[in-house]
Parts: structure tokens; C-alpha cells; sequence
């Protein structure tokens, strides 16, 4: 490392027109713009017949298309910002060598040819790099090289389609570019004045994200005709963050009541320590610990058999309580859990939440990108009646880490400016991204996407039913399979362990009601069946062995 001891800022000028620079630079440039043109068109033809072969023209076309995007975009910044050679390789090498063909062409290949999992030991980067940031600047290659070699090897592969882990964390291209964008405006914009593009886009593109998940309008910005709306819509880095806020929103309404009945500032701050929240023993942490976070108390009721959390269970909750004196403020409501993807009883939770006064707010983080399609949205039924609504694109939606939408009904009135819906000052320009995702897949696409998971993860449920082993512990809804080897779940365990450390493909493990099971989460950018199937043949041969290695008796 080091050895190259080039200085960045002079080697690579971009940015300030040098006409000596730019006019030594144009040979080699236009030779290497042209290269990249016959490139392009090479590229596509190929992508055209692996099209064919796999029967999906259209989705490949797509990204034969995007690579092309890419590489005018990389010309176009020859033109628009008049770098030099040097500048346009280095952009170009970046972006499309090393991302997209040694990175990603791995997760295009069906069968991924590096491993998904990481199996290097704790501490192993420490060894490998300096001690201190070096005093002279480094080269590209130098860096790039350590990418290779000392980073690459600690990276588990979110984006293999072999990774079935947690919930899936969608990355595609359109995004890439969207967040490139972003990187390159670099806008702090805490406000309207700020950077009025942020702002108003991000309120057009909550909007229409809405009405693709049919949300309805008590949570949109904008009406038809213009005038302003009663609800609204920002991003937030996670879902976490954004049931943070909504609790915070929760509380400050709850507060004001009292103040409203002639209770004075003291004194109505002063019962907060007796606010209570209702959650499911199945709603996310992240929500029990933003309850606890904001100085309230969570009351974590019992779901039914289903791991859902229902009506009677909540109003005993409720009864309790208010027995205890305790006031009750906010109760969540999940549509896809995290465990299992259980959807709560929402119309049941909003009749109590109205009859009660209290908050209700519904998280369908994982889940709400389902909403985009028709057929799913009965099961949501109910959260149009929330007080605010939020999920992750950045999961299930095409719209990378970070990315969490949230909706408030009525948010103008809560809230006055962007700045005030969120902890931090100063915001990223993540609506970008959505809006390349939204534009370069059309509904139509995400809606794809959406059901070639749904119907891989269907496909995969009767799987492991036709092995007497294994036992589906929920039925699919989504693109979520959750099984076990019955009856131990000790092996259930030991299965997880080594297909990890296997490392072919990726899973995880959780426990549900004193129940060790095996978590499948499918919906990958790129997956194919062919990835379903490498699966189950890694499970039923890891099983065999699995289980022969352990003295269990089956039965
Ligand atoms: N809610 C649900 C239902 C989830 O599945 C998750 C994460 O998987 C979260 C909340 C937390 O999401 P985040 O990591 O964006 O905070």
C-alpha cells in the first residue's frame, strides 16, 4: 500500500475546465467512449440471448438498457463536466468494471460463484490494515486492490442470490444511480430554503408511493388538483427511526390533552411516565426499545396461535391497565412480522384505538411493497385507519439500504417542516433513488418482482413437505418460508450453523414460541428458481448429514 504516491487532486482535476488538459485528453478519451459504445452494444447482445435461454427477455432487456444508461451517463459527464481521461476511466472502472462486472456479474451468474456467507474470524481486518490513515494520499488501484483482497473476504453477500437471510435488502440500479446522484448534489436539507428540489420531491414521490400501495388520501401531500392534502409522507433512514418519530408524535399528542382539559404544562408532562404502548410479543424490537427510548412503558401482549396480536387480547391489555392507572397512548400494529409474517388483526386494533383515543400506528416494513399488487391488499385491511403507516423500500423494494417511507394522516397539522419530522437536522436526497426505482421499473416492474418472489417462496414451502423431515411452521403468505426438522429443534440449530458455514447459501435461524426454526427469506433482485432449488438441495443434503451426525430419533 502506499507505493504509488500520486497526488489525487492534481492527477485527476474534474471539475475545472482545463482546456490543456481536455484537449490532450480528447484522443484517448473518444477512443475510449467509442470502446465503450461497441461495448454497450455487445453487452446487450449478450444479455438479449441469455434472455432468451432463461425465458425473462423483458427483465434483462431492462438491464441491458440500464447498463447502457450507465455508460452514456459516463460520456455525458465527459460533456457536461469536462474531465479528463483519466477522470471518465476512473468513473467508468468504478461503476461498471468493478461493480457491475466482477461485483455483480457474480449475482447475475444463477449459481453465484463466491460464497454468500462470510466465514473469516473476529478481528481479522485489524491485521490487515495500517494502524494510522497514511500521511501521503494513495492511488485507486492501491485501494481498489485492498477492496479485493482485505475487504471482499469480510463482506457477507446481501446481494447474492443466494442470501435468503433475515429480510431480504434490495439492491438495483436504478437506486445506484438515484443514491450516485444524491452523492453528487450532496445537499444538507433540513429545509425548503435548503434545497428546494429535496423537499418537493421527496413530498411528490411519498405521494406516489402511496397511491402504489394504495394508502389512500388521508396519508397523501398533494390532492389532483393541487392543493394541499391532508396527510403526508417523508423518508427516514429505518423503520426504527421512523416508529421513533411516531411515537414522539404519539406522545406530544397525548400530552396535549390534558393540557387541553386545563391541565398546566407540569403537570401534564409529569404523567408521562405513566403513558403505556400495547405491542405483540411478535412486533419487532425495534419498536419495544423506541417505547422504552422515548421514557414509556411497553405493555407486550400475547399473539394467538397464529402470532398474531388480536382484539379481545388487546382490550384485556387495555382493562388491566387502566386498572393500574396507567395511560394508555399508542399501540402497534404489524402487517408481515418479522418472524413469521403474521398479519395483526388491524380492523380489530383500529375499533379499540378509536374507541380508546389512543395512537395506531401499522409497521408493514418488510411487508408493504407486497401492497403494490392488488391481490395482497385485502389483507391490510384495516390500516387505512391508522394514524401512520411506514415500510421499508429499501427491503423488499429495489430501493437500497437506506430507505424508510412514512405516512402520517394529518401530518400537516402536527408538523410544519421536514427538519421537524425527523432526529437529525440535515437529510440525504433519498427520494432520489425512489424515484429512479419508480420511473426505471414502473409499477409494473416492482409488481414483478413482487410475485416472482411470492410465487418462488410458494414453490419452495412444498418442498420440504414431501421430505417427512421437515415441517412448514406457518403458511406462506409472502415471499417468507418458515420450517423446522420436527421433532428437534436442537438439529434446527445445528442445520443453521452449518449451512452458514457451507456458506453456499445463506440463511438464519429464530426462535417463535419456544420453537427453534429455520427462516428462508426469498425476493432477491436478481434471484431465479435455479437459486431455489441450489437451496434445497444445500438443506436436504446438510440435513442428512445434520442428522446423522446426532443420535436423535426421528419420531
Ligand atoms: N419492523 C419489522 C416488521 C421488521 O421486519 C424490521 C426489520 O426487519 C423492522 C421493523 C426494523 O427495521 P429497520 O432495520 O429498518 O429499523
Amino acid at each position: 500500500m502506499g507505493s504509488d504516491k500520486r497526488n489525487p487532486i492534481s492527477d485527476y482535476p474534474g471539475g475545472l475546465i482545463d482546456f490543456t488538459e481536455s484537449s490532450r485528453a480528447a484522443g484517448p478519451m473518444l477512443l475510449y467512449c467509442f470502446m465503450g459504445a461497441i461495448d454497450a452494444y455487445y453487452q446487450s447482445f449478450a444479455y438479449w440471448i441469455i434472455g432468451t435461454m432463461t425465458n425473462r427477455p423483458q427483465m434483462l432487456a431492462r438491464y441491458a438498457g440500464f447498463y447502457k444508461e450507465i455508460q452514456s451517463m459516463a460520456m455525458g459527464a465527459v460533456v457536461a463536466w469536462q474531465l479528463d481521461a483519466k477522470h471518465v476511466k476512473l468513473l467508468t472502472q468504478v461503476i461498471i468494471n468493478w461493480m457491475l462486472y466482477v461485483y455483480y456479474k457474480c449475482k447475475y451468474s444463477e449459481l453465484n460463484q463466491i460464497p454468500s456467507a462470510s466465514n473469516i474470524e473476529p478481528g481479522y481486518l485489524y491485521k490487515l490494515l495500517l494502524y494510522e490513515a497514511p500521511e501521503e494520499p494513495e492511488s485507486f488501484e492501491d485501494i481498489k486492490n485492498d477492496i479485493s483482497n482485505k475487504i471482499m473476504p469480510g463482506i457477507t453477500h446481501w446481494q447474492s442470490s443466494n442470501f435468503f437471510g433475515y429480510f431480504q435488502c434490495n439492491s438495483s440500479f436504478p437506486a445506484m444511480l438515484g443514491d450516485m446522484y444524491s452523492a453528487m448534489f450532496n445537499t444538507i436539507s433540513f429545509s425548503w430554503k435548503s434545497s428546494p428540489a429535496t423537499t418537493e420531491l421527496e413530498t411528490i414521490i411519498l405521494d406516489w408511493l402511496g397511491r402504489l400501495i394504495g394508502l389512500g388520501k388521508r396519508f397523501l401531500s398533494i390532492d389532483k388538483d393541487g392543493t394541499a392534502g391532508v396527510g403526508g409522507g417523508i423518508i427516514q433512514e429505518t423503520a426504527s427511526e421512523a416508529q421513533l418519530i411516531v411515537l414522539v408524535a404519539a406522545r406530544k399528542r397525548m400530552v396535549a390533552h390534558p393540557k387541553s382539559q386545563g391541565a398546566g404544562d407540569e403537570e401534564a408532562e409529569s404523567m408521562q411516565g405513566k403513558f403505556v404502548a400495547y405491542v405483540s410479543d411478535q412486533t419487532h424490537t425495534a419498536t419495544k426499545k423506541d417505547v422504552k427510548v422515548i421514557g414509556c412503558k411497553p405493555h407486550i401482549i400475547n399473539s394467538d396461535s397464529n402470532f398474531r396480536l388480536i382484539k379481545a387480547m388487546l382490550e384485556a391489555a387495555i382493562a388491566e391497565d387502566k386498572k393500574a392507572g396507567l395511560i394508555l397512548f399508542f399501540v402497534c400494529g404489524t402487517s408481515g412480522t418479522t418472524n413469521t409474517t403474521a398479519i395483526d388483526d388491524l380492523p380489530g386494533i383500529a375499533d379499540v384505538a378509536k374507541a380508546e383515543n389512543i395512537w395506531f400506528h401499522v409497521d408493514a416494513a418488510y411487508a408493504g411493497p407486497a401492497l403494490s399488487c392488488p391481490e395482497f391488499r385485502p389483507l391490510a385491511a384495516g390500516s387505512e385507519r391508522a394514524d401512520s403507516f411506514n415500510f421499508n423500500p429499501y427491503k423488499w423494494m429495489l430501493a437500497n439500504f437506506d430507505c424508510s417511507a412514512l405516512w402520517f394522516k394529518e401530518g400537516a397539522s402536527l408538523f410544519k417542516n421536514y427538519c421537524n419530522w425527523e432526529i437529525p437536522l440535515g437529510r440525504r436526497f433519498r427520494s432520489l433513488k425512489l424515484w429512479f426505482v419508480m420511473r426505471m421499473y414502473g409499477a409494473s416492474g416492482i409488481r414483478n418482482h413482487i410475485r416472482a418472489s411470492v410465487s418462488q417462496a410458494k414453490w419452495l414451502e412444498e418442498q420440504p413437505l414431501i421430505d417427512g423431515r421437515f415441517e412448514i411452521m406457518v403458511p406462506t403468505v409472502f415471499s417468507l418460508v418458515v420450517f423446522r426438522i420436527k421433532p428437534q429443534t436442537i438439529v434446527g440449530n445445528s442445520l443453521v450453523s452449518c449451512i452458514q458455514e457451507d456458506s453456499r447459501v445463506f440463511l438464519g435461524g429464530t426462535k417463535i414460541k419456544d420453537n427453534n426454526v429455520i427462516r428462508v427469506a426469498l425476493g432477491s433482485t436478481y434471484g431465479t428458481q435455479k437459486n431455489v432449488e441450489l437451496l434445497v438441495q444445500v438443506i436436504k443434503r446438510l440435513a442428512a448429514k445434520v442428522i446423522s451426525e446426532n443420535t436423535f430419533d426421528l419420531e
